[in-house]
């Protein structure tokens, strides 16, 4: 479908629908986001309910809005796995409700516009390559690291899915055959129960018996914000927890580099918050593990995009279509 030309600028209303909060916003053409809009999540088991939140924030915007410019397209960020074409979810953890449903076609219904679909860690590799750390590149890995692990990669500007819509789960290659932790996806050892802000809790929390004197101790509710802070004020189990968390990644990372060669490798998500703590043990495996050339090549940066990275680009990704 071909956006309307009516004059007015064409705004996409994207949505990112979290497992808590649904988060949208509009986005004109150039990428700026006009206005935005949360609310949570409904938490009944039932389609319909989200297909009516996300039009109520579609009509809030408008109203916001007030007539000058038209929503022309909706694009929705889905926590999970996504048939595109089909604009239906495949499996979303978080929302099962949504499991096997056509999403788009529900929103095209009761909107009027066409409606598109796109993986969360996807729809923010596109995000960080149009507004954000990888301006200018054709070839990237995006690694979002917060509750789990998830990944994006855009060869030669086009995004890689797979042939199931399936691709690029990163946070699932495993990085420790031996002994390696059981992960939520069946297997061990992935880099998901490394790398996540979830392995960071529960790494800190193995490893702290060896740490008496650690400030951590006795802390029941401690998440990986606090555990960053306690590393940057030296507390051995911190470093050593970020230190480990680095090496893993490191790991990840020096295999993509090796089998894809990109450009650059955005890392997003809460994690890298912990950037000074684990950067350098990153590094240090990619540079003994990638090929020379490729290692040298690569650029590893920060997301930019924040938060807004999936809206960005799932709005991004209802512009080209
Ligand atoms: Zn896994």
């Amino acid at each position: 479908m071909t956006l309307k030309d009516t004059g007015k600028r064409n705004l996409i209303f994207a949505a990112d629908l979290g497992g808590t909060h649904l988060r949208a916003a509009t986005v004109d053409q150039q990428g700026r986001i006009q206005f935005r809009f949360k609310q949570n999540t409904p938490q009944v088991p039932d389609a319909t309910a989200i297909v009516d939140a996300i039009v109520t924030a579609v009509r809030e915007c408008e109203k916001q809005n007030d007539g000058r410019d038209e929503i022309s397209a909706v694009s929705l960020v889905v926590p999970g796995t996504v048939k595109v074409e089909e604009g239906a979810v495949v499996t979303a953890p978080n929302l099962p409700c949504l499991d096997g449903f056509r999403l788009a076609a529900a929103l095209t219904e009761q909107l009027h516009v066409p409606a598109f679909l796109e993986n969360d860690a996807n729809a923010a590799a596109v995000g960080e390559m149009w507004q954000g750390a990888a301006v200018g590149c054709k070839t990237i890995i995006c690694v979002t690291l917060g509750t789990g692990v998830g990944g994006g990669i855009i060869l030669d500007g086009k995004l890689w899915r797979g042939v199931d819509g399936a691709a690029a789960e990163i946070g699932h290659m495993c990085v420790d055959p031996f002994g390696g932790v059981a992960c939520t996806c069946g297997s061990r050892g992935c880099l998901e129960v490394f790398a996540s802000a979830t392995a960071i809790v529960r790494m800190t929390r193995e490893a702290s018996p060896r740490y008496p004197d650690s400030i951590l101790q006795g802390q029941d509710d401690r998440t990986a914000a606090m555990i960053f802070e306690a590393g940057q004020h030296g507390d051995e189990l911190a470093l050593e927890i970020f230190r480990r968390m680095g090496v893993y990644l490191g790991i990840g990372l020096a295999n993509l580099i090796n089998i894809l060669n990109p450009e650059m490798i955005v890392l997003g998500g809460g994690v890298v918050n912990g950037w000074d703590l684990f950067a350098k043990h990153m590094h240090q495996q990619v540079e003994e593990r990638a090929f020379p050339l490729l290692a040298a090549r690569v650029k590893i940066v920060r997301a930019k995009c924040g938060d807004d990275a999936g809206l960005l680009g799932a709005a991004r990704l209802a512009l080209k279509d």
